[in-house]
């Protein structure tokens, strides 16, 4: 390929130039922004998390020794992008504050074969990987002899975080991978895991589904959406953060004081951070993320999750994944629609195939979790509209479901699966 002046620039020489550089300390005050990092944009316009520097700093060195088991020396692999805040924290700053070799992967978890990231794995002896459900999902339409044809021997764990981990995807790579599969839960707006599975302090044993104990430094209450006040063990509630905020946490929206406290501080008579994410918490003390609060839909006066939807269909073993929105109905309020990609798409290749998966499907939902929940219709879609960070963008598909504008797509990453949605819904 022929570089262009002006605009390109050669590797080995900028390499050459700049390899022996020394570049000065700069003390900065612990407090002072280190960078602006923008929201997914999952549930409308991205909001602008600014973070400090010193605890910030802190709490990832203290994250890699006792969450992620990383240690000087040693390869930590996040398949995430370096514009998100899994690769800002756990491809960026984290490793390079530590001493740990970090590895940058650009492309398909499938090119040039599913195997990839295993083959990365064995050849850099990576001791921790991070990635997410929604990758998963991709490798579980592949072969899964593909796990079996590298030394995966250094792993010690493999962690997620993004999405909700559902139980059928989480047995499928636990088996695959024969290494244990921890999930954990945080936000951009936190900079690192607020509940976690903690091995590198003490291993407690795991349960599918929950992403783990509040992390240290956090005081985590589940609230009531209606009283504030704390719900029971096994109740549902709104996820809180009882200030202050652990070191390195967002200090402010960009930009705009205002809208940090408005938006995160103020929807409860206490003052507590808002997650804005459903959750329940058992008897033992392991969370569990239940969805969005926006998320949530009024069926005939029931309210539902739409996370609960997408476990009961997810358990088909056709599925690969699925998104489940509500639908405004003129009778119930509203009813559950869901979009689904399979493992194997050539398997409604014959006439009728179609519908006969669609009821068994629907099926399922009414046999875990009875008829009220039961979706209207389940379209079969080659892709789903997700953000680049990998998240499905559920307000966009409802938007378009009710024939209206699929607002903010500023973090859309495939403009095709739009399009899969309106042709499902015969908008075009
Ligand atoms: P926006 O705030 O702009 O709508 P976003 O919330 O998707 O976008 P992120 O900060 O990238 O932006 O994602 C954090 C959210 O991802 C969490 O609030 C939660 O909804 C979801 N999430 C992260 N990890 C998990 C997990 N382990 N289980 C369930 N949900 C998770
Ligand atoms: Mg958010």
């Amino acid at each position: 390929m022929k570089l262009v002046e002006g605009r390109d620039v050669d590797y080995e020489t900028i390499r050459a130039k700049h390899m022996d550089a020394e570049v000065p300390v700069v003390w900065l005050e612990s407090n002072e922004p280190s960078y602006i990092l923008y929201t997914s944009g999952t549930t409308g316009i991205p909001k602008g998390v600014q973070r400090d520097t010193g605890g910030y700093t802190v709490a990832l060195a203290a994250t890699m020794q006792h969450l992620y088991c990383a240690y000087p020396g040693e390869a930590m692999f996040a398949t995430s992008d370096i514009g998100w805040v899994v690769g800002h924290s756990y491809i960026v700053y984290a490793p390079l504050i530590t001493g740990v070799t970090t590895i940058m992967y650009e492309g398909l978890p499938t090119n040039p074969d599913p195997g990839i990231w295993w083959k990365i794995v064995q050849d850099y002896k990576v001791t921790s990987m991070f990635s997410s459900p929604t990758a998963v999902r991709v490798l579980k339409s592949q072969d899964p002899k593909y796990m079996k044809m590298y030394d995966l021997s250094a792993l010690r764990y493999l962690f997620l975080a993004g999405e909700p981990l559902d139980e059928p995807t989480s047995r499928w790579i636990n088996d695959g991978l024969a290494r244990p599969v921890l999930d954990h839960y945080w936000q951009t707006e936190t900079g690192w895991p607020m509940l976690t599975y903690l091995p590198g302090v003490e291993l407690k044993p795991n349960r599918f589904g929950s992403p783990g104990l509040p992390n240290f430094g956090y005081n985590i209450k589940v609230i009531s959406e209606g009283t504030g006040e704390e719900v029971g063990p096994g109740e549902k509630g709104v996820l809180v953060v009882v200030p202050p905020l652990p070191p390195g946490n967002l200090s402010t929206v960009w930009g705009d004081d205002e809208r940090f406290v408005k938006s995160y501080f103020s929807g409860f008579k206490e003052m507590v951070y808002s997650s804005f994410d459903w959750a329940v918490r058992d008897e033992d003390g392991y969370y569990f993320i239940m969805g969005r609060t926006d998320d949530v839909i009024n069926v005939a006066g029931h309210r539902l999750g739409t996370r609960e939807i997408e476990e009961a269909i997810q358990n088909h073993p056709a599925i690969a994944e699925v998104a489940v929105i509500g639908v405004a109905d003129k009778l119930k309020g509203q009813v559950p629609v869901g979009f689904a990609r399979l493992k194997d798409p050539s398997q409604l290749g014959t006439e009728g195939a179609a519908e006969k998966l669609e009821k068994e499907v629907i099926g399922k939902v009414q046999e875990i979790l009875g008829a009220v929940a039961k979706p209207s219709r389940v379209h079969f879609v080659t892709a789903l509209p997700k953000t680049r960070s990998g998240k499905l963008l559920r307000r966009s598909i409802q938007a378009l479901a009710e024939g209206r504008d699929p607002g903010d797509l500023s973090t859309l990453d495939d403009p095709n699966s739009l399009e899969e949605v309106r042709r499902a819904v015969g908008q075009s």
